[in-house]
């Protein structure tokens, strides 16, 4: 038996087989290149060889089905070779200053949509053949073979690591638990590992490599430990564990339609967090009393061109009517940083987590925050929706997406589309910035939520992705609940609720101070909702004198 040891950042046990996920070709990382040059050489080497192994697949093809159909593969060939397609290749490393797989990636996907829309069917086919070869070519300069995940049974899923646009693409019925090298505890991939409810475990470390594929194990995710052929003692004594959590969710169960109540009377909301409208039946199953949190960025890291505003208009509708009057809080698109989406186009920055992200974007480019915003109000008519938006540092950004709503609801009217005049707008507190001018921000908005991922990463300076940096990340950080008082009182002063949606929701050491310091909601992953309940009914929340 080997014993692997890494950060645990969801309890549970799993006893299965172990599947190693190799990145899909296609699913192409996009970074930053000095010399484009270099690049340029490395694609034209990979294109040889592309032609050379197509040659040779022609030669082949010719012997065994005989020329008419091994002409595919010489027009594969000649389609590599073709000029726009080389420029646009270039042209993209050379302007962007990127890697050679991004750019055959981005290129394939505009040829493939050219193709697709034209009128001729034989020209409509050549899409599949320009990703095709662009795969070839990728796959060459990335020495990766084809990969993904493919299994019939649910199986432990190791990884180096996992991007979150990698993770929502899961098949989630398959996967018993997910175990990765890297990735920290607040990384997207751990809250996602939550929001299914599977036990996972991050930093693992080399220890885990591909050799382990195929391998019978159990991982604690209580502990943090992987046990690889596990021995029969290791094997009885997990069994029990598992047991003994089954058996306190059980006890869980009859918390069930039972109040948020304290010791001393005090009655607070526990909603939970969402990522698509799938999650609503695990919101609803654990006895939320509202949607606290939806990450709405998860519905276009789900596809492959933006989602459009009849999709997104149902996606909300669903969760709003599903939810039948209980609060729905939608939080806008919340991309950049760790959150790409190729189809976004977004320049390769330096810093991403201080960059181009959340509500920056959407100011920037109004047409899809207006196309979110309007399917947004239509679904406000089929339940208690409310908007909270990302990332705010100032008071004039807030004012800026008033001005964008205001255009909303007149296009709105002029059309004669119906949609609640008493939507909540509300705001992320994440940034140091929107603590400091918290008092400003209470009269502008009707709720705050504080992002205690994002506030910890922006104020202890610790990058919320880089697992080295675990031992410098104090969550009960004096700054960090300062700084949550503060918010909470100028939000009381001006008569609005506050609520903590980050992680930090769900530490139960934590649940005391949030209620003496008057927090009005939490918002947890599922699985963390009646937990939280019962602490909540075990405590008194009355402030100190
Ligand atoms: C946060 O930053 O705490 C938060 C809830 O948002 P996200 O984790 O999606 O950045
Ligand atoms: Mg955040």
């Amino acid at each position: 038996m080997i014993t692997l040891k890494g950060t645990a950042v969801f309890g549970g046990i799993a006893f299965g087989k172990i599947a190693y996920f190799k990145r899909k070709q296609g699913q192409v990382k996009r970074s930053r290149v000095e010399d484009s040059g270099l690049e340029i050489a490395r694609f034209e080497a990979a294109k040889a060889a592309a032609i050379g192994q197509l040659k040779e697949l022609h030669d082949k093809a010719r012997g065994e089905v005989g020329e008419a159909h091994a002409m595919i593969f010489e027009v594969h060939q000649m389609m590599l070779d073709d000029g726009d397609y080389i420029d646009s290749v270039v042209n993209i490393v050379t302007s962007q200053q990127v890697n050679a797989e991004y750019a055959v990636a981005v290129t394939a996907d505009n040829f493939a949509a050219m193709f697709a829309a034209m009128d001729d069917e034989y020209m409509k086919e050549r899409a599949a053949d320009v990703k095709d070869i662009s795969e070839r070519v990728i796959g060459i300069l990335s020495g990766a073979e084809q990969g993904g995940i493919s299994f019939d049974a649910p199986v432990i899923l190791a990884a180096e690591d996992l991007a979150p646009s990698e993770t929502v693409t899961l098949d989630k019925d398959k996967i018993l638990s997910f175990i990765t090298m890297g990735g920290s505890v607040n990384s997207h991939t751990a809250i996602l590992a939550r929001m299914m409810n599977i036990p996972a475990i991050v930093g693992l470390g080399d220890a885990l490599g591909e050799h382990l594929d195929g391998k019978d194990a159990i991982v604690d995710g209580f502990n943090g430990s992987v046990y690889i052929n596990p021995d029969a003692q290791t094997l009885a004594q997990m069994k029990e564990k598992a047991e003994a959590d089954a058996e306190k969710k059980r006890l869980l169960e009859q918390l069930k339609g039972k109040e948020n109540v304290t010791l001393d009377g005090r009655t607070i909301d526990i909603f939970a967090n969402i990522g698509n409208v799938a999650d609503t039946a695990a919101a609803l199953q654990n006895d939320a009393g509202g949607i606290g949190l939806f990450r709405s960025e998860f519905l276009y890291l789900q596809t492959r061109d933006y989602p459009t505003e009849e999709e997104q208009f149902q996606a909300y509708k669903t969760v709003a009517e599903t939810m039948a009057g209980k609060k729905v809080v939608i939080r806008t698109l919340d991309i950049g940083a760790d959150k790409q989406i190729g189809y976004f186009n977004l320049p390769v920055e330096e810093n991403p987590a201080l960059g181009f992200r959340a509500i920056r974007i959407c100011l920037e480019r109004p047409e899809i925050f207006k196309t979110q915003l309007r399917a947004l109000y239509r679904a406000s008519a089929f339940g208690n929706i409310a908007i909270m938006f990302p990332m705010i540092i100032s008071v004039e950004e807030v004012i800026d997406i008033k001005k964008i709503i205001a255009e909303v609801h007149s296009e709105l009217d002029a059309a004669n589309v119906p949609y609640s005049k008493d939507v909540e707008c509300g705001i992320m507190i994440e940034t140091p910035a929107s603590v400091m001018i918290s008092d400003l921000l209470a009269k502008e908005v009707d709720f705050f939520s504080v992002g205690t991922n994002d506030l910890t990463q922006y104020t202890l300076a610790l990058d919320r992705q880089n697992p080295q940096l675990e031992r410098f990340h104090n969550a009960h950080h004096t700054a960090i609940l300062r700084m949550i008082q503060m918010a909470a009182d100028n939000a009381h002063k001006e008569g609005k609720w506050i609520g903590i949606c980050g992680e930090l929701a769900a530490d139960l050491e934590l649940t005391e101070t949030f209620l003496k310091m008057g927090i009005d909601e939490l918002s947890v992953s599922p699985p963390y909702v009646l937990p939280l309940r019962e602490k909540v009914r075990s405590i008194g929340a009355a402030k100190p004198k």
